[in-house]
């Protein structure tokens, strides 16, 4: 839809406003998420609070990266800073948003995925901190696969039904088997050479961890589940390389050799969601082209 031709420019304007807004109204809301839920703390009850001086924050303090910028990054009644994450992960998640409209469409699709994002900025930032990741958050993510799955399946039993639904529902939906295979895919061969690591970094660490964690792996397959196997076959390369440039550079820095994968993962699904079918699509036609076909 909008990347139809003949829509006007106030449209897109409109589009782009109202999607900014909700990219920022649920990037502060990923907020919340990313300090309490490690610390199992409400996401609703206890309303916004300072987190020096525990005063409450006005509301139009509160207005996403705004409120932040108008205070100056310090709090109203005891000045001490406000971290600049806040700001962070209110744009990061808009800009996301933006992104995704952008490259795909609008559709149910589209809007499924921005929510798959918002997740991985809590995952993302969650991991950081904490080196671990939340089970609900990654039961979350697979929820957001069913909408299409059901859709894949009414594809194979009548193509006709289908074919009559609103273009907004089937609009980049993918096969059964793809959703399928995304599930193993990357998840399998993480969760086996989990499995395989475990006696050999204790031989040689003497300290019983997997090389990859069963939450990475878990992500990997719920995002697998929602995505399919190919956008999740590049989401997995882009990780991994992205990990590997990240992991020297920290290394060189003086830190520790365990780290965080999930953020790098996170960066590698995002980009995976957006450009992993027209890349690998591509990728294959490269590695099968057939000169001698081509002047047949
Ligand atoms: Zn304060």
């Amino acid at each position: 839809m909008l990347h139809n031709e003949f829509m006007d420019l106030p449209f897109y304007i409109m589009f782009y406003l109202i999607a900014s807004f909700y990219g920022l109204c649920i990037g502060s809301f990923l907020n919340v998420v990313i300090f309490r839920l490690p610390k199992d703390e409400s996401l609703v009850k206890r309303s916004s609070h300072c987190m020096t001086c525990g005063t409450p924050i006005l509301w139009r303090d509160n207005i996403p990266v705004l409120g932040w910028l108008m205070l100056k990054g310090r709090c109203r009644s005891c000045g001490e800073p406000i971290s600049k994450r806040y700001p962070i992960v209110e744009s990061l998640n808009c800009i996301v948003y933006l992104t995704a409209f952008t490259v795909l469409d609008f559709s149910l699709q589209t809007i499924l995925y921005c929510f798959f994002f918002s997740a991985l900025i809590c995952i993302a930032f969650i991991d950081w901190d904490t080196q671990e990741m939340d089970l609900r958050i990654l039961l979350f993510i697979a929820l957001l696969a069913i909408p299409d799955i059901v859709l894949s399946v009414i594809r194979l039993s009548s193509e006709e039904t289908f074919r009559n639904l609103p273009e907004f529902l089937t609009d980049g939906n993918l096969p059964l088997s793809s959703h399928l295979i995304g599930l193993v895919c990357i998840g399998l061969p993480f969760f086996l050479i989990g499995e395989i690591s475990i006696p050999i970094i204790e031989k040689i660490f003497g300290e019983r961890f997997r090389a990859i964690e069963l939450g990475d792996t878990i992500l990997m397959a719920a995002g697998g589940l929602l995505i399919g196997w190919k956008a999740t076959v590049v989401a997995a390369f882009f990780g991994i390389c992205i990990a590997a440039v990240c992991g020297a550079i920290l290394k060189k820095r003086g830190g520790e050799s365990k780290f965080a994968f999930g953020p790098y993962l996170a960066i590698g699904l995002f980009l995976g969601t957006l450009f992993g079918e027209q890349l690998l699509d591509a990728y294959i036609a490269w590695v099968t082209f057939d000169p001698t076909q081509a002047l047949a």
